[in-house]
């Protein structure tokens, strides 16, 4: 089959960002002391009664109002029965037949190519479960019930992507937009933000879809791609070998970039799905409902447009900046300081995104302030420091939080303007090179770039490029 479409479905899940647990006043801090977060109700003793957290249906229907998604004023809490050690109660709570969100959309575009819009199939609000931790030293597991009963919501997308790319620009935008809505921290690496793929393959043109895997233990943007791509040619190999795909859950390994069977569907539990006795179904008051709808903020979209429009950005820019609530709130708050806005994204997409990546710290993180880096930006302006060394003390004012123009001045940054000074240096150099001077005037003059070269190196590359070349001209002539 060398010609064939690939079709990818998503389940995200999604912590909600509420102080306290769905069904009991247990706090949702993660990272403390194993077991310090739990009472009767979230371990599973006999006869508690969950009471649900009002604040996580908020912001389930949040998110749903944020995908055009139809919200359902009654849905049901169901239990999803299953065994597994760090499930207390031996099911999972869910919503089944009845979720909060019913059908509704996300538009994205790959490198700010063509709209394309995917279908969401559903949302509905669940509990995570515990964790079993396996002991390195001795034959056994402890179980940490802090994360359990936790609010999650699952975002469950139609089959409408066609590429590793379009799933992962699909995880950005829906990432943007529930980090935007502050209904969650969105962190990745600690679960907040957890994706499952399933993926088939099938003949191009055909309607029908192809036997799906799903994949788990994709923890990274980059994971989901390098899974999904693995998977794709793992698929076709398959097929051409005149084999099935066998519909299965397959776990990534991100060390050695593939993934293998996990266990099988066929294996797979019936899950005796029924409505939670114990839970009356949840109720949306149209007031309420309202309310929420009119108190949303502006989404990522509509703000990378209006990035657009007001300040001419060019797109892939706009979406960078606005992918990140942090990130465009930094952006307009400098350019609030310094009217200057295709220069401060230019460093922001540039240098404050290298220095975040590199260093591994966001900008939340970062002392750097929108003033330093709006004073950054007319200090390159007004000549007081060259481009190139903008780039290269960027670093130091990102983590340290100075000001650039008190900074520069302490360190004796500041650029040369100073013609005496220059035409010295430029003297010097020439006096240096002889063969190149001669070189240079036999009609080699691409020379010139190894003069201003030199001259930038014997003035610590604080001279204003400007004037050498000015100085160079004069002098070489
Ligand atoms: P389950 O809950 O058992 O995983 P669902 O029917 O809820 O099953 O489907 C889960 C996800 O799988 C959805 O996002 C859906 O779009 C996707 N999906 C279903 N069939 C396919 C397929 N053949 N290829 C790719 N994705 C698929
Ligand atoms: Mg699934
Ligand atoms: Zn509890």
């Amino acid at each position: 089959m060398s010609d064939f479409e690939t079709v990818i479905g998503l389940e995200v899940h999604v912590h909600l960002s509420t102080r306290t647990k769905l069904f009991c006043s247990c706090p949702t801090t993660f990272g403390v002391e194993p077991n310090t977060n739990v009472c009767e109700v979230c371990s599973g003793m006999p006869g508690v009664l969950p009471v649900l957290n009002k604040t996580a249906v908020e912001y389930a229907v949040r998110a749903g109002l944020a995908l055009d998604c139809t919200i359902n004023n009654d849905s049901v809490f169901a239990r999803k029965n299953y065994f597994y050690p760090d499930m207390p109660y031996n099911y999972q709570i869910s919503q089944f037949e009845l979720p909060l969100c019913g059908p509704g959309h996300l538009d994205i575009s790959v490198d700010g190519g063509p709209t394309r819009r995917i279908g969401i199939t559903r949302i509905h609000m669940e509990t995570d479960a515990g964790k079993n931790i396996h002991s390195a030293t001795e034959d056994k597991t402890f179980l940490d019930l802090n994360r359990a009963s936790v609010p999650l919501i699952e975002i469950v997308s139609e089959p409408d992507m066609r590429s590793a790319e379009e799933a992962v620009a699909y995880l950005k935008a829906l990432h943007a937009i529930v980090v935007c809505l502050g209904i969650t921290d969105g962190n990745m690496e600690e679960g907040s933000f957890r994706c499952d793929a399933n993926v088939s393959i099938r003949p191009r043109g055909s309607e029908v879809l192809g036997t799906r895997t799903e994949l788990k233990n994709l923890n990274s943007f980059r994971h989901v791609q390098k899974a999904i791509e693995f998977e794709i040619a793992r698929q076709r190999d398959v097929l051409e070998d005149g084999d099935k795909v066998i519909q299965e859950t397959r776990l990534f390994d991100s060390v050695k970039g593939s993934t293998s069977a996990m266990r099988n569907k066929e294996e797979a539990h019936d899950y005796r799905y029924f409505p939670d006795p114990d839970l009356v179904p949840v109720h949306i008051e149209p007031a309420e409902l309202d309310h929420w709808k009119k108190t949303l903020p502006e989404l990522p979209r509509a703000r990378c447009d209006r990035f657009v429009a007001t300040w001419q950005l060019p797109v892939p820019d706009a979406e960078l900046l606005t992918g990140d609530r942090v990130l465009a709130d930094f952006f307009e708050a400098a350019v609030a300081q310094y009217a200057e806005p295709r220069k401060i994204a230019n460093l922001m997409t540039g240098s404050l995104l290298r220095e975040q990546n590199q260093r591994g710290v966001t900008l939340a993180e970062a002392a750097m302030r929108p003033e330093a880096l709006a004073e950054l930006a007319r200090i390159v302006d007004s000549g007081l420091i060259s481009a190139k060394i903008a780039q290269d003390i960027f670093g130091d004012l990102f983590t340290s939080g100075a000001m650039p123009e008190a900074y520069v001045r302490e360190k004796g940054l500041a650029q040369v303007s100073d013609t005496g000074a220059i035409d010295a240096a430029v003297a010097e150099v020439l006096a240096e090179n002889p063969a190149e001077v001669a070189a240079y005037k036999g009609g080699k003059t691409k020379l010139v770039s190894f003069f201003v070269g030199q001259v930038m190196r014997k003035m610590r590359g604080k001279a204003n490029p400007a004037v050498v070349n000015e100085a160079l001209g004069r002098l070489l002539g």
